[in-house]
């Protein structure tokens, strides 16, 4: 019994072990020690003063999908260094800078770029070292004008959170996770990376992948939790990004290993419809913002209703990976029709969800229910998919050529280059002269362009544009 709750958390780490340095940097009052506290957490019993350091540094470990960091915050040195604010600032961060293998830098999404955000993000940018932007305070959506305003400040695409709410933590760790140097591996990493010739593409730090069962109440949903359980229950948590009310369950695939989000939804049932109707849809959201892909129940006896389309334009806008699993499939009569009325209806009302894989089955029975999980991590790799700029760039010409950007204001949009800023969900900005101005229909071209050229199907892809000079 003992070992069945293992593995999800690695041992603690030995004192003054080796671990990547992670340090939080920003003007005053981005709310970096919030978010210092927020990933510490508990473990901030394990601050320790670091010798030959002047000042106490406000240091701790984290933990961050699976990997212990070093997290330091260079909050509050700046109160204690002389000179202007920028000389404060610098002197502050520099020793810990130097020692980063990555720099969260922070700014605040609600009071847009300061001069202070540019000066230090300039100097930030002349360290060399590996930087991510985030934009905190942006709680309920707040902030996304600054977001793409930060764009200029040449560190990437902003992470939006909100350290106070705990609001995109689970992206953040991602985001994280993925820029942290490769762990120091023994021979028999080695070995494994042979057996999968995926691993160098593949980035994904170890840890589950972190799956929503999602969909309208009697979809079937608690019955495939459970089918897809048997006897392998495992109950995980609380860890970082999991709510009060959720929990996580582990389940193994062959070598894949996924955790579902297990939302209060999921397993207690209203006893008043109504109530029913609105948990469906606040416990969806609640585990969308968990999880990396999706999975949407409907009740194929049933086919689409407005409620499902509420659901998947939700997944959509939370950005995941989705896989579409048709339950009740002992009971449906025409499988064919069935099936195509289904995609039919989605595709026409979300274009997104165009492709998006698909997999039949009885959660009842049990019968299929083995093709959930391949799905899930297929649909989970599309998501990560990254394009070579070189091979975006020339896709991009031959369709210019083949339509070209419209006039606006009768001026023609002079688009020069596609770059993909971020995966999870494949997201790309386009530049050029009034690329902001793109008409929506162009906007589409490009993307249902995108999903076709690279094989992106049922992914929500994000097309973002910038104006250049
Ligand atoms: P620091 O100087 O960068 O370490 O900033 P602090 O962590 O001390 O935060 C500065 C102020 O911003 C405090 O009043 C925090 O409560 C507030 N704050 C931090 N994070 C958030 C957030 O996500 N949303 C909002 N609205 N306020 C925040
Ligand atoms: P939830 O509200 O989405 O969690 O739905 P439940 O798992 O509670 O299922 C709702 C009803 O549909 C229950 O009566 C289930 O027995 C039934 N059900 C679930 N899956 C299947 C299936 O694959 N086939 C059939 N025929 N009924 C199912």
């Amino acid at each position: 019994m003992a070992d069945r709750y293992k593995p999800m958390r690695p041992p603690a780490p030995l004192p003054g072990a080796d671990l990547p340095v992670v340090v939080i940097a920003g003007r005053p009052n981005v709310g970096k020690s919030t978010l210092f506290n927020r990933l510490v957490g508990r473990r901030q019993a394990l601050v320790a003063d670091t010798p030959g350091v002047t000042r106490d540094r406000k240091e701790g470990v984290a933990l961050v999908r699976g990997r212990h960091v070093r997290l330091i915050d260079t909050a509050g040195l700046e109160e204690a260094a002389p000179d202007s604010l920028y000389g404060r600032m610098r002197a502050s961060s520099e020793s810990a800078v130097h020692e980063a293998d990555l720099v969260l830098f922070c700014i605040d999404a609600r009071a847009g770029i300061t001069p202070a955000d540019e000066h230090f993000a300039q100097w930030i940018r002349r360290q060399n070292r590996p930087v991510l932007l985030l934009a905190n305070k942006a709680e309920g959506r707040q902030g996304t004008a600054s977001a793409l305003e930060a764009y200029a400040l040449g560190l990437g695409e902003p992470v939006a959170l909100s350290a106070e709410h705990g609001e995109g933590l689970t992206d953040l760790m991602w985001e994280i996770a993925e820029r942290l140097p490769q762990p120091v591996s023994g021979g028999q990493d080695d070995e494994d990376e042979q057996d999968n010739p995926d691993a160098e593409a593949d980035e994904r730090p170890a840890g589950p992948l972190r799956v929503a069962i999602v969909g309208r109440p009697n979809a079937g949903k608690s019955t495939l939790l459970n089918t897809l359980l048997g006897e392998e229950r495992m109950i995980t948590g609380p860890e970082p990004g999991l709510t009060r009310d959720s929990i996580a369950v582990t389940l193994h695939d062959g070598d894949d290993t996924f955790e579902i989000v297990d939302t209060a939804g999921l397993r207690k049932k209203a006893r008043i419809d109504e109530t029913l109707e609105k948990m469906s849809v606040s416990a969806s959201i609640e585990a969308l913002k968990m999880a990396e892909v999706a999975v949407l129940v409907l009740d194929a006896t049933l086919g689409v209703q407005e409620q499902d389309l509420q659901i998947a334009r939700l997944i959509e806008r939370e950005g995941r990976a989705c896989v579409l699993a048709l339950n009740k499939w002992d009971a449906v009569e025409d499988r064919a029709a069935t099936r195509k009325a289904i995609l039919d209806r989605l595709s026409i009302s979300l274009a997104q969800m165009r492709g998006v894989p698909v997999v039949t089955f009885s959660a009842l029975t049990g019968v299929a229910v083995h093709k959930l999980l391949p799905a899930v991590r297929d649909a989970w790799t599309v998501w990560n998919a990254r394009v070579p700029t070189g091979e975006l760039n020339r896709w991009f010409e031959d369709m210019l050529e083949r339509h070209q950007p419209p006039l606006v204001d009768g001026k023609r949009l002079k688009l020069r280059y596609i770059t993909q800023v971020k995966a999870r969900p494949p997201t790309f900005v386009v530049f050029g002269t009034r690329a902001e101005q793109m008409p929506d229909d162009y906007k589409r071209y490009l993307v249902n362009g995108l999903r076709e050229a690279f094989d992106l199907p049922g992914v929500p892809i994000r097309l973002q544009t910038r104006g250049t000079k």
